[in-house]
């Protein structure tokens, strides 16, 4: 593949890791994320598979090492163990690292498949080790299913990071338990603030459970030592000694994480934005249909890329209207 100038934006930062959400769609309906009723796209608006590798190739082309496909729910998408397969044969290639964020409920059919395209890690969304919990949060989950999921994830010979949203009134009780319960499966855990994306029918501010507070009820019982690992995203990461625990903090809004950031999302309708919490974008798929470049379209999504986002969880509103599972979490 051709390799030209890399992605680089006006404040410096060169981009080298694109979020893919492959569909909007989702088969759970966690509280925080989406609204009960939600309005899906028709299918004739998302990307062909055919075209999220071209947009693949396209950012490979200028630099970018890792993908991670999300959503909505990856591994509902019809097909995507075929893309998981065209991606994968571009590792080496450019492509340093391909990763995936599950919520799990299909992982146990997809896990084989995606090791053996090259996968070796995945991030699967567990807010909850209690079943009535874990089907209240996501609204119909079976707890039994996701973690069947996790375990073929495991047994296929993936890595696996718990991905916990950490809820006031709903799991705060539960951190320490999950924290133990990744380290005796030899699992990493990163805990994430909610961020104010989308109307969710209910008031977020609610359920807010800022981290520093979590941090410090951890660090009651545990030893927290910084690990000077970034990854050019929002974590900050801690070794957990007691535990043997890799354990990273999400904090949006609690810690400014912006001025690393290395990253851009692609909508599973080809709209690429340079920032989850802010609206600037370009957009890919009548680029794509007309059988032009998208060159100048990236260029246009560097010039255009902001300095940071801008959430506040006080003020009751989301920070951009649309949801997380839209913009690719
Ligand atoms: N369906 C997949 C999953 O749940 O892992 C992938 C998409 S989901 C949007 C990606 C991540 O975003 C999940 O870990 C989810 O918990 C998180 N998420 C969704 N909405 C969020 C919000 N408003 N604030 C913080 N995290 C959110
Ligand atoms: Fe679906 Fe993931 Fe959003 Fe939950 S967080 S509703 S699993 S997209």
């Amino acid at each position: 593949m051709e390799r030209k100038a890399d992605l680089i934006d006006s404040y410096g930062r060169r981009i080298s890791y694109l979020r893919l959400s492959v569909t909007d769609r989702c088969d759970l309906r966690c509280r925080y994320c989406m609204a009960e009723t939600m309005n899906f796209l028709p299918r004739a608006e998302l990307l062909t598979l055919e075209e999220l590798v071209e947009v693949a190739d396209a950012f490979i082309a200028r630099g970018v090492t890792r993908i991670r496909l999300t959503g909505g729910e990856p591994l509902v998408r019809r097909g995507i163990e075929q893309l998981v397969g065209w991606l994968g044969a571009r590792l080496g290639q450019g492509l340093e690292e391909l990763t995936l964020t599950t919520n799990g409920t299909q992982l146990a059919r997809f896990a084989a498949d995606l090791r053996a395209a090259g996968v070796r890690r995945v991030n699967v969304s567990l807010d909850s080790l209690d079943a009535d919990c874990f089907r209240h949060i996501t609204r119909r989950g079976d707890l039994t299913q996701v973690l069947g999921g996790i375990a073929a994830a495991k047994a296929a010979g993936l890595r696996v990071k718990i991905n916990m949203v950490a809820l006031k009134g709903l799991n705060e009780d539960e951190i320490e338990a999950m924290a133990r319960w990744c380290a005796a499966e030899g699992h990493d855990l990163t805990l994430i603030e909610t961020m104010p994306l989308g109307e969710v029918e209910t008031d977020r501010t609610g359920h807010y459970l800022p981290l520093d507070a979590v941090k410090r009820g951890l660090e009651e019982r545990f030893t927290l030592t910084p690990s000077f690992r970034r990854t050019g995203g929002p974590a900050r990461y801690y070794e957990v000694a007691e535990l043997g625990l890799k354990l990273g903090l999400i904090t949006p809004l609690t810690g400014n994480f912006c001025s690393g950031c290395n990253r851009v999302r692609v909508t599973a309708t080809g709209t690429v934005y340079g920032c989850l919490g802010q609206d600037q974008k370009v957009e890919l798929r009548d680029l794509l249909r007309a059988g032009g470049t998208l060159d100048p379209a990236l260029d246009a999504l560097m010039a255009a890329k902001p300095e940071g986002h801008d959430f506040h969880i006080a003020a009751r509103r989301p920070a951009v209207a649309r949801h997380m599972s839209v913009t690719g979490g």
